[in-house]
């Protein structure tokens, strides 16, 4: 029998990011003991790197906004694929996790009259991302973690233990969701300092694990970027949607090769900031899509008035959404109009003054200076494509949060629809907030109506324990694998294959690829013990990055058009047909290492009438089919 530490909760939340957090507070306010455990420090997630704000229509910068102008923002944004009714709570419900987050002792930026400063973003009509500097998501983190320990000091004063209802397990990785009857029972995992297991015991699991950027070789996100949560889900039985719907955003830093997609926030546009290309010209009045023509400035002079009139003027088109501008980029870059690091320049020394640059942007600055030797207050950054954001993930009830397995929440970036095919920027920081809270809250009602605890079978804990040890033992026979050397052919091939332009044939090479990897997994092998041993955390890592890939591919092979984070150039057009449709990604196996996948065809459920009104049909019309406008009332009328 495996050695295991168990510990006993009502709710279980993997991921102390923004989503986490917000479930933590949400489900211990409904008196529930919970227990949050992330993989890196407490505080270090990606919610801490988040730059640019939070998405809420609080119309303080232009009192034109509201919760219905930030959803047809976001439904654009997606290209209608979006889970409207995800996007209508979103929407409706981020003013208020904004102040909420005041009443925690959150600080945002102020306009000159004292309320909360709402900067512009791409795909936003009207200036609206709460923010702080270009560090807004140090913020969410600070006061949310505040917001716990406040918790915490109350459950001092009632239960004598200040971690009676909430306790960090930082440092240690969950490995396995455990069932049982078909319900969720626990999460298993290990200690990261020494290798030990510890299982959790608990009715419900939110998951929280952000996204999946890690598969890929340029990347803005961190190591924890895995898609850990989304190969729990997937391995528990869970279905995941729209995987492959990932985001390239369009700047990424691109020189030196040690900071290779390093984001640059897209607050440096909303600033004032412009790409332009190796011959001076400001190329992105060339690549308005036809979806968008007549809602962006057509000449320089319009887009710089914009700036300071937005009234009467139109946005300028270097805030396109963040598909449009990186594909752009790429194709400036391959017709040979690049910058000699191979992106393009973006230009704010130009346009605002050494002083303001350093207020606004004071981290962008300091990147710029320490990792790249360039003071962009005086020339421009070079910048192109990183991959930043993954659409896809664990297929949710909007409301509750809840995925197909009873018993299993998911809130975040790793959950998927909300953002459709393609997020806007500022739209994650509310996202989490919103859903972490509804997760918080689905759990919690979950576990209050339950009836009886699951309990863990012993042979489920050892049969967690064997797989998570199976990288120390040298294959009977056959080729030792490293797991760093995989783990670079993988991130190699999602790159090339499946990357920001795909088509049939690398998409298919990239399958034949993955498979190759899948027989070699199993004969990964690490060297050392348990304690402290990052090769043998990244074995561990690498059959969740596995699987995910195996997602983003299968179904990046079947959606036959172009939308949002998924460009073909065998179909470089948007079909109407594909719009409502849904790729759904299920486990075929059980395998445990490596598991196949499944992708289904769904249809969406048609948008509720009321919120279908608030476009224009003919803005419709440009995504939908003739059938599915019919019964549409101005049609009709
Ligand atoms: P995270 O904040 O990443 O948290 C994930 C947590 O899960 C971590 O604690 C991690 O340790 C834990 N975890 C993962 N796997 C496991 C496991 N197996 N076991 C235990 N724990 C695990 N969005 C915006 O809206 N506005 C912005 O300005 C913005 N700027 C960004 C800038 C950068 C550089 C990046 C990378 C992203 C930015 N984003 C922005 C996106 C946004 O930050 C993320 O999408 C969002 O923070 C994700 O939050 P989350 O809570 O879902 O996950």
């Amino acid at each position: 029998m495996t050695e295991v530490e168990r510990l006993s909760y009502d709710v279980v939340v993997i991921g102390a990011g923004g989503a986490g957090l917000r479930a933590v507070i949400e489900a211990r306010q409904r008196g529930l003991s919970v227990a949050v455990v992330c993989k890196s420090l407490f505080g270090k997630a990606h919610t801490v790197m988040a730059e640019g704000g939070c998405a809420a229509s609080m119309g303080n910068a232009n009192s034109n906004d509201n919760w219905q102008v930030h959803y047809r923002d976001t439904m654009r944004g997606g290209k209608f694929l979006n889970n409207w009714r995800m996007a209508e709570l979103h929407a409706k419900e981020a003013p208020d996790r904004v102040w909420e987050l005041e009443t925690y002792g959150a600080l945002f930026d102020r306009t000159k009259d004292g309320r909360i400063s709402q900067r512009n973003f791409g795909g936003h009509t009207y200036p609206r991302l709460a923010h702080v500097g270009d560090r807004t998501g140090l913020e969410l983190i600070r006061t949310m973690q505040q917001k716990i320990v406040s918790l915490q000091q109350e459950d001092k004063e009632k239960y004598g233990d200040y971690e009676a209802r909430v306790k960090v397990f930082a440092e240690c990785t969950v490995t396995e969701l455990l069932k049982d009857n078909g319900r969720i029972a626990g999460a298993f995992g290990y200690w990261r300092e020494s290798g030990r297991f510890v299982l959790f015991e608990a009715p419900a699991v939110v998951l929280a694990t952000g996204g999946i950027g890690k598969s890929f070789k340029v990347t803005s996100n961190s190591w924890e970027y895995t898609g850990d949560g989304h190969a729990l889900a997937l391995r528990a039985g869970a279905t995941l949607i729209n995987m492959e719907f990932v985001q390239f955003h369009p700047t990424g830093m691109v020189w030196p090769p040690s900071v290779k997609g390093i984001l640059v926030t897209e607050g440096v546009r909303g600033d004032g900031g412009v790409l332009k290309n190796s011959e001076g010209d400001r190329f992105m009045f060339g690549y308005v899509p036809d979806v968008f023509k007549g809602q962006y400035a057509e000449s320089e002079e319009e887009a710089d008035r914009w700036y300071a009139d937005a009234d009467n003027n139109r946005r300028t088109p270097d805030l396109l959404p963040r598909d449009e501008v990186a594909r752009a980029i790429n194709s400036e870059v391959k017709e040979g109009r690049g910058s000699p690091h191979g992106g393009v320049f973006l230009d704010i020394a130009s346009r605002l003054t050494a002083e303001e640059i350093q207020r606004r942007l004071p981290s962008m600055y300091h990147q710029f200076k320490e990792l790249a030797d360039v003071d962009i207050t005086a020339e421009p950054m070079e910048v192109g494509p990183t991959c930043h954001y993954v659409m896809g993930g664990i297929e949710v009830d909007p409301d509750t949060a809840s995925s197909t397995v009873p018993g299993l929440f998911a809130a975040g970036e790793c959950s998927g629809g909300m953002h459709g095919s393609n997020r806007l920027g500022g739209n994650s920081l509310s996202d989490l907030l919103v859903f972490g809270r509804r997760a918080g809250l689905g759990a919690a009602s979950y576990v209050e109506g339950l009836k009886e605890r699951p309990a863990i079978a012993q042979s489920d804990v050892d049969e967690a324990a064997k797989v998570a040890l199976v990288p120390f033992d040298p294959p009977a026979e056959g080729i030792e694998e490293n797991p760093y050397t995989l783990h670079g052919e993988l991130q190699q091939s999602m790159n090339d294959l499946v990357g920001i332009i795909r088509k049939a044939e690398e998409i298919e090479q990239a399958l034949t690829k993955l498979e190759e990897i899948k027989q070699r997994i199993r004969n990964v092998t690490v060297e050392g013990h348990r304690q402290f041993n990052p090769g043998w955390h990244l074995a561990l890592d690498l059959r969740n990055m596995l699987v995910v890939s195996e997602c983003v591919a299968r179904a990046a092979l079947l959606r036959t058009e172009s939308r949002g984070g998924h460009t073909r150039d065998d179909h470089p057009k948007m079909d109407a047909q594909w719009r409502n449709k849904l790729l759904v990604c299920a486990s075929s196996s059980e395998d445990p290492l490596a598991p196949g996948v499944t992708v289904t065809i769904k249809d969406q459920e048609p948008m509720r009438g009321d919120l279908l009104e608030l476009f224009e049909i003919a803005e419709l019309e440009k995504y939908y089919t003739d059938d599915e406008l019919v019964e549409h009332p101005r049609r009709k009328a």
